[in-house]
């Protein structure tokens, strides 16, 4: 199966939803990625609007959700999980790297925008805390934390990956997607559009639910809908 997550199951880990009512983006302006590579100012404000929330990501752990999407990977049921989430709690979970594409980047990491290397993002977030001076690689170049950025793509790699495992599963699964935001909420369009089922668990409308393609629509926080589904799958006799 192909499994598509968004924010509606890493809020069970105290992961604020950005785009709901108390979302960051009702007090801040986002930085786009042009800006980022362009202003000092801009990298400062980008810093600090990502140090503002690093001990929330630094500290979350994953919840009963991520954990049976786990499961599922272990029984040899999962395609990939393709995910809109930059909690890196799939990952901190057991989810394989082969099989996660995570679309909008990580917070987990920190990359050079020049020569791509990747690192722990803690000692990055001390510098800056004490110097207020965003901090650059060794290499010279910006360092930025590992997520897409307003006015930046998602990575050619990562489409290619989810798209090829759309084209394979037998099965989609969408959790906690409002499913609002291309080109990401495409992706399980495309295994829908061959015709195999395709399940949508959120709490709240999301924007195929009118889709004929849809098989099944539950209603509800996925916290509370899809780990008892996935044992009780997994324990059925054979
Ligand atoms: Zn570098």
């Amino acid at each position: 199966m192909l499994i598509f997550t968004g924010a509606g199951i890493s809020t069970g880990s105290g992961i604020p939803d950005f785009r709901g009512p108390q979302g960051v983006w009702k007090r801040r302006q986002p930085v786009y990625y042009h800006d980022f590579m362009r202003s000092e100012g801009a990298r400062i404000e980008h810093w600090d609007y990502k140090l503002e929330g690093w001990s929330t990501f630094r500290d979350a752990k994953p919840n009963a959700t991520h954990q049976a999407i786990v499961k599922l990977e272990k029984a040899g049921k999962v395609a990939a999980v393709v995910t809109q989430n930059i909690d890196g709690l799939h990952a901190l979970a057991g989810t394989s790297l082969d099989h996660l594409v995570e679309l909008h980047g990580t917070n987990s990491l920190v990359e050079c925008q020049t020569c791509g290397k990747r690192t722990e993002p803690g000692p990055h977030f001390e510098s800056f805390r004490q110097t207020r001076k965003p901090p650059v690689c060794e290499c010279g170049g910006l360092l930025k934390p590992a997520t897409i950025s307003f006015g930046q793509s998602l990575r050619n790699e990562d489409l290619e990956h989810a798209q090829k495992a759309a084209t394979h599963a037998d099965l989609v699964v969408a959790l906690g997607s409002t499913l609002s935001v291309y080109p990401a909420a495409h992706i399980p369009l495309v295994a829908a559009h061959r015709g195999v089922p395709y399940i949508v668990i959120n709490r709240g409308p999301t924007e195929h639910d009118e889709l004929p393609e849809v098989t099944l629509r539950l209603e509800g926080d996925v916290g509370d809908i899809f780990p008892p589904a996935v044992t009780s799958a997994l324990e059925e006799p054979v």
